[in-house]
C-alpha cells in the first residue's frame, strides 16, 4: 500500500497558489503565466498520481480499472515531465533570457528531450517496457522507465546549471529560493525512487512553488493589482534583466498628460478602474495586431510596454491607441475623461543600452523634445545635447555648486506708464565647462527632485545680493531685482535667518528684492511657509506671484495672500490671437488692477504683443521683445543705454 497523504496534501496547496495568481490577477505577463502554468500542471498530476493509486488497488483488478489506471499513468508521465520543461521555459523567462531558445535549431534541442519522452511512451502501448497495468500485478515499472527519468533530468541539470549561471540577475533571496526549489524536487525524485511506496514528488514540488510564490514572484510587489498591471518595480527588475541577457526589445512609454487630473476628478478607486480598463484596451489592441507584450504601470499614470523587438506597429502605436480605443473608454470620455497619451518608442538596447537612461527618458522625453505630437521617438531625443544634460544632471550641479558655476542673467522688466525699464528679473544658469550655458527651466526642476535646490537657491540669493550692493538701483532707474524662490526654499525654516544674514553681510535695503513664488508653492502650503512668509514681509521684503495662469490660478487665493506683484504667465499672451483669449487677458488686467496688485506680463515677443498690453494699459512687460535675460556687464550698459542713466 502506497502512502498517498503528501499527494493529498499537495493538492490543496496547489490550489491555495492558484488562488493567489487569480486573485492577485498575476496571469498576465510571460513570468506569471508560466508560473501559473508550472502549478496547474503539477496540480493535474497530482491528481493523476492520486487517481492511478485508487484504480491500482485493491488486487486483482476489473478491466475498467486496468484501462482507467494505464490511460492515467499515460497521462501523468506526458504532463510530468512536461513540468519540468515549464519550470526550465519560467527560468528563462525570469531572467529574460528567452532568446536563447529563439533560433530553430535551440528550439529544437529544447524540445528533444520532451519529443523522446513522448516516442518512449508510444512505443510502450506495443512493448509494455516503460510500465505495465495487469489485473493480477496492478501497476508495474519496465527498464524503459529509465528513459523517462533521463529525459526528465536533462531538463532538471540544464535548468539547475542554468540558474546557477544567471547568479547575477536575480537578488540573492529569489536565487536561494530557486535554488532550493531544485534541490528539493530532485531530493523528491531520488526518495520517489528509491522508495516507490511514498509518493512524496508532488508534495515536494508544491513546497518548492509556494517558496517561489512567496520569494520570488511576490505578488504584493510584482504586480499593481489594483490597476491589473505589473508594477513599477517589476519592470525596474525586468528592464535590468533584459539589458544583461542582451535581448532586443521594443520600449513603449505612454505617458497620461493630464493623469493627476483626471485622478482628482475621478478619485482613487474610479481611477484606478479607468487604468485597468486602459490596461484591457492596449493589451485587446495588441492581441488585434499579434504582438508578444509586458504591461507595467508606474503611479500617477505612466504605463509601460514592453514587446519584442521584431514587432511591427510600435511606430504608430500611440496614434491607433487614440482611434482605436474601444467601448469603454468612450463611457468615460463621455463623462469628460479625456485620455491624453504621449508615447515614446524605445529600441534596446540601439538607442540606450543603461537602466537609468531609459528610465530617465520616460520619465522626461516630452520636456526634452517640446514638439507638439503624440509619437516621439529615442532614436531623435538620445542624441541631443538636453539628454546628455539630464543624463549627467546631478554630476553637472554638484560641479557647478563646488566650483561656482552658477551665473546669474538680467531681464529688464518695461514700465508701460514710465516708458523706462523699472525692474529687472535675475535668471540663473549654470556655466559648464562641458555643456556650457545651460538653461534653469533644466536644471531647476532637476536640483529640486536631486534635493540640491537649496545650495543652488544659496549660491543665487548670494549673488544677487552682491549685485544689488555692487550698483545702485535708484541711480539706474531700477526699482528692485526680482528673485525667484523655489518651494524646499520657502519652506525652510532658516530663510527668514538666511537672508537677514545676507542683508547684513552686504548692506542691502530689503525694499531693493522682490521674491517671486509659484501658485506651486501655494498648493503646498504649509505652517512653516506662511510664516516665512509673513517673517519677511515684516522685514521689509515684497513678494510677487509667478507664472498666474497656468495650473488652477484661483483669484481667491490671490487675495488672501500678501503680494505686492502678480506675473501673467506667457501662455495667456500667447493666446491673445484669439479673440477668447484676448477677451481672458483683458479681464485678468483688470481684474487684478481692482484689488489693487500691481502686474507683470511676461513674454512679450513682438511690437504687436507690447502695444497690445500698453493699449490694456497693464503696469509691466518683460519679454524678448525688449531684451533677452543678460549677463550682469551687458544688464548694466543696456538699463544705462535706455533708462539714460548711470551707476553712481
Ligand atoms: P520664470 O521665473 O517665469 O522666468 C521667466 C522665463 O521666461 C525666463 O526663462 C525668461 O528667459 C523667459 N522669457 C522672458 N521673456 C520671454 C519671451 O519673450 N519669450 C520667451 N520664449 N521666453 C521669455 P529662463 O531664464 O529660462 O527661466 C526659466 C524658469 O526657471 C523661470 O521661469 C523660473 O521658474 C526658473 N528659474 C530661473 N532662475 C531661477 C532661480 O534663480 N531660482 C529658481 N528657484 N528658479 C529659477
Ligand atoms: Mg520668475
Ligand atoms: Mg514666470
Amino acid at each position: 500500500m502506497k502512502n498517498i497523504f503528501f499527494d493529498i496534501c499537495s493538492i490543496p496547496l496547489f490550489l491555495m497558489i492558484i488562488w493567489i495568481c487569480i486573485s492577485r490577477k498575476m496571469t498576465k505577463g510571460n513570468v506569471n503565466r508560466l508560473f501559473l502554468a508550472m502549478t496547474v500542471v503539477s496540480l493535474l498530476c497530482a491528481v493523476a498520481d492520486l487517481s492511478i493509486e485508487f484504480f491500482v488497488t485493491p488486487l486483482p483488478l476489473s478491466q475498467g480499472k486496468v484501462l482507467a489506471a494505464t490511460l492515467l499513468s499515460y497521462f501523468y508521465l506526458v504532463v510530468r515531465n512536461s513540468s519540468i520543461a515549464v519550470l526550465f521555459l519560467f527560468m528563462l523567462s525570469l531572467t529574460h533570457t528567452t532568446e536563447l531558445i529563439a533560433k530553430r535549431w535551440t528550439k529544437a534541442a529544447f524540445c528533444m528531450p520532451y519529443l523522446i519522452t513522448l516516442l518512449t511512451l508510444i512505443q510502450n502501448i506495443v512493448t509494455d517496457n516503460v510500465f505495465t497495468v495487469t489485473a493480477a500485478a496492478g501497476y508495474a515499472r519496465g527498464p524503459m522507465m529509465m528513459v523517462l527519468y533521463a529525459m526528465a533530468a536533462i531538463y532538471g541539470i540544464a535548468g539547475f546549471g542554468y540558474c546557477i549561471i544567471c547568479r547575477s540577475y536575480l537578488s540573492g533571496g529569489k536565487w536561494v529560493s530557486l535554488v532550493s526549489m531544485f534541490v528539493l524536487v530532485y531530493l523528491s525524485v531520488a526518495i520517489q525512487y528509491f522508495r516507490p511506496d511514498l509518493l512524496v514528488e508532488m508534495f515536494c514540488t508544491a513546497v518548492g512553488n509556494m517558496m517561489i510564490m512567496l520569494t520570488v514572484m511576490r505578488p504584493e510587489e510584482r504586480m499593481d493589482s489594483d490597476v491589473g498591471m505589473l508594477s513599477w518595480s517589476s519592470y525596474q527588475t525586468d528592464l535590468r534583466n533584459i539589458l544583461r541577457s542582451g535581448e532586443r526589445v521594443q520600449i513603449l512609454v505612454i505617458r497620461m498628460l493630464n493623469c493627476r487630473e483626471i485622478r482628482t476628478y475621478l478619485g482613487d478607486h474610479k481611477y484606478n478602474q479607468y487604468l485597468a480598463e486602459i490596461a484591457r484596451e492596449i493589451r485587446s489592441l495588441n492581441w488585434r495586431h499579434h504582438h508578444r507584450i509586458e504591461l507595467y504601470f508606474e503611479r500617477p499614470g505612466t504605463i509601460y510596454l514592453i514587446v519584442d523587438a521584431a514587432e511591427t506597429g510600435a511606430e504608430d502605436f500611440g496614434a491607433r491607441l487614440l482611434e482605436e480605443t474601444g467601448e469603454r473608454i468612450r463611457q468615460y470620455a463621455e463623462m469628460g475623461v479625456r485620455f491624453e497619451p504621449r508615447v515614446c518608442l524605445i529600441h534596446c538596447p540601439e538607442d540606450l543600452n543603461s537602466a537609468s537612461d531609459i528610465i530617465s527618458l520616460g520619465h522626461k522625453f516630452q520636456k526634452i523634445d517640446k514638439r507638439k505630437q503624440i509619437t516621439f521617438r529615442a532614436s531623435e531625443i538620445v542624441h541631443s545635447r538636453t539628454f546628455a544634460i539630464e543624463a549627467r544632471m546631478e554630476e553637472i550641479l554638484e560641479r557647478a555648486i563646488k566650483e561656482a558655476r552658477i551665473e546669474m542673467y538680467y531681464q529688464p522688466i518695461y514700465d508701460v506708464h514710465s516708458g523706462c525699464f523699472h525692474s529687472a528679473e535675475a535668471l540663473a544658469r549654470i556655466d559648464d565647462p562641458e555643456f556650457g550655458i545651460i538653461s534653469p527651466s533644466i536644471f531647476i526642476p532637476a536640483a529640486e527632485t536631486l534635493g540640491l535646490i537649496v545650495p543652488i537657491g544659496n549660491a543665487v540669493l548670494e549673488q544677487v545680493f552682491r549685485f544689488v550692493s555692487e550698483h545702485d538701483l535708484r541711480a539706474l532707474g531700477l526699482s528692485y531685482i526680482e528673485l525667484n524662490l523655489s518651494v524646499a526654499q520657502c519652506m525652510q525654516s532658516s530663510l527668514p535667518e538666511t537672508l537677514r544674514t545676507l542683508q547684513e553681510k552686504y548692506g542691502v535695503d530689503p525694499g531693493q528684492i522682490n521674491l517671486e513664488i509659484t501658485e506651486t508653492t501655494f498648493e503646498n502650503i504649509s505652517e512653516v511657509m506662511l510664516e516665512n512668509v509673513n517673517e519677511l514681509i515684516s522685514m521689509g521684503y515684497s513678494f510677487a506671484l509667478d507664472d498666474y495662469g497656468i495650473g488652477y490660478s484661483s483669484i481667491q487665493r490671490v487675495n488672501h495672500l500678501p503680494l505686492k506683484l502678480i506675473k501673467i504667465d506667457k501662455s495667456m499672451l500667447d493666446e491673445i490671437s484669439s479673440t477668447n483669449g484676448r477677451m481672458i487677458l483683458e479681464h485678468t488686467v483688470r481684474m487684478m488692477q481692482s484689488i489693487n496688485k500691481q502686474l507683470v506680463v511676461e513674454g512679450a515677443e513682438t511690437a504687436d504683443e507690447v502695444d497690445v498690453l500698453e493699449r490694456m494699459d497693464c503696469d509691466y512687460i518683460q519679454g524678448f521683445y525688449f531684451s533677452k535675460p543678460l549677463p550682469e556687464t551687458l544688464f548694466l550698459q543696456f538699463i544705462e543705454a535706455h533708462n539714460g542713466r548711470s551707476t553712481a
